[in-house]
């Protein structure tokens, strides 16, 4: 049995694409066969009422931060997967995941060690005993760690393996040493080759250095982060540990990212028949106040967390010129208080042709996905990036940079096979420059359909990434 262990698992909770990830990796290993388990914390902001939960055990002993703290387990069952969830409402019943806009909560460091050790807690008194705990991001990167030493004193654990999947690489979980010795990992874990990281204790580090496989979400991404560029101080760790490092491709979830079902949408369309979209687009433009001669030009979208990563500078940077060419664009997301602010400002000096929704809501980000023409997407770095995969199954043809998941997933045009756009030096004027060659090309109504309709047709299902992710697991099994 696979459980997978995961500090936000969309329709339950989700600030990013980690939520997506382990929304849909666990069925679709289920559907090739495998059983498999979910744990997760139980936050306050757990969303779905689809899934009802059911209290499983009282007072499962963790014994941090002493010996007598305890969780209570609930478990949903989740399309046959059973998602459990660890209850200690003092460290995760808050109105967040992990931030507020004064920064991170003061305690991560030890709300994460307390849900890592439950894992491994509950994992011991589960009927079907896990064969590998696939462990994600700096939340739960202990686990390989507590894995590694419980295997020397518990011959329960001997033959259990873990694998890390780094879904972003620059959050790595670092703190004080003293969180360190109060974690419960061994002095021998202290080393350079381990949890330490220039007198810090990092979480992601540890993980790199004990997971017995070390995956990453795209084969690009993983060639990147050896190097000091895209590393973040990480890249000595892990091209010591090439060998067990390997990047699988994300995938999308088409039974919720698919323009010919979508529930959020007011019409549906297909590459053959997209009449559909020109019906969102006229919904998107009605819902968020922008003018109807919009129909007839082409309207930007960006989703997305309104970081440096993103790159959402950039898109503020080119904003005049792309206003000047009587562009519409919407916004959607929340991030750096001064972007926001920023771009709040230039909806106010452009309205009717430039929109933004500071915040997130599924509903709109599925509405932006279709009812625009061409997606915005120019990221520093990109681990995979779903959201460019949205856009192509949707029809709105991504404009990105070269780096990462990106570089694996869109052809550019006017490559053959071409399925968006690309720049590959990271400066305004390139960006600016593929914009334009984006919105040239739709001007030109039949180029444009041939191009849409190969990216409509692209399959990034989850299938294959699966088949990837199971035979690994084979490889620890055997
Ligand atoms: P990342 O994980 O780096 O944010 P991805 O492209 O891999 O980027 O995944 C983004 C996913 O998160 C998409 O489903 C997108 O709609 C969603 N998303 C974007 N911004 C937010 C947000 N503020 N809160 C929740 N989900 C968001």
């Amino acid at each position: 049995m696979i459980l997978f262990t995961t500090s936000e698992i969309y329709p339950f909770s989700k600030s990013g694409g980690l939520g997506d990830v382990a929304g849909i990796l666990p069925l679709a290993l289920r559907e090739l066969g495998r059983e498999v388990a979910v744990i997760t914390p139980l936050y306050g902001r757990i969303y779905s009422t689809t899934y009802p939960l059911r209290l499983l055990m009282e007072n499962c002993p963790v014994g941090y931060p002493w010996p007598e703290v305890t969780a209570d387990i609930y478990v949903a069952d989740y399309q046959g997967v059973p998602v459990y969830f660890v209850d200690r409402p003092e460290y995760f019943d808050r109105g967040e995941y992990y931030c507020t806009y004064h920064g991170e909560y003061f305690d991560n460091c030890e709300r994460f060690i307390f849900f890592s050790r439950a894992v491994l807690a509950w994992a011991r008194w589960l009927d079907h005993k896990p064969t590998i705990l696939h462990c994600n991001d700096w939340h739960t990167s202990l686990i390989p760690a507590y894995l590694f030493e419980a295997r020397q004193s518990d011959p329960f654990w001997g033959d259990v393996g873990s694998v890390l999947t780094i879904h972003n690489l620059a959050f790595q979980g670092q703190y004080s040493a003293r969180l360190f010795w109060e974690s419960g990992l061994s002095l021998s874990a202290w080393s350079m080759d381990g949890a330490e990281y220039y007198g810090s204790f990092n979480m992601l580090k540890t993980g790199i250095a004990y997971a017995d496989k070390v995956t990453t979400v795209s084969p690009s991404y993983a060639r990147e982060i050896m190097t000091s560029e895209f590393g973040y101080g990480m890249e000595g760790m892990l091209a010591k540990r090439a060998r067990d490092v390997q990047g699988i491709l994300n995938g999308v979830d088409y039974s919720i990212w698919d323009p010919r079902a979508d529930p959020f949408l007011k019409a549906h369309y297909s590459p053959y028949d997209l009449s559909g979209k020109r019906l969102c687009k006229k919904d998107l433009l009605e819902t968020m106040g922008l003018h109807s001669r919009f129909l007839s030009r082409p309207v930007l979208g960006f989703i997305g967390r309104m970081r440096w990563q993103k790159g959402v500078d950039l898109v503020l940077d080119i904003l005049p010129e792309l206003l000047e060419m009587d562009l519409g664009l919407v916004f959607l997301g929340e991030g750096d208080l001064e972007t926001e602010t920023s771009l709040t400002n230039l909806s106010e000096q452009y309205p009717g042709q430039l929109a933004v929704e500071i915040g997130y809501t599924e509903e709109l980000s599925h509405q932006i996905m279709a009812g625009s023409d061409i997606f915005l997407m120019p990221s520093r770095y990109e681990p995979c990036g779903l959201t460019q995969l949205y856009g192509l199954r949707y029809g709105t043809l991504p404009v990105t940079s070269d780096v990462g998941g990106l570089r694996d997933t869109v052809t550019p045009w006017p490559e053959p096979g071409c399925t968006g756009f690309k720049f590959r030096r990271f400066e305004p004027e390139d960006f600016a420059e593929t914009v334009r060659a984006a919105v040239d090309l739709w001007a030109d109504p039949k180029g444009w359909e041939a191009v849409r309709q190969r990216a409509m047709l692209q399959d990034f299902s989850w299938r294959q990434s699966a088949r990837e992710y199971d035979n690994l697991y084979r490889s620890l099994e055997e």
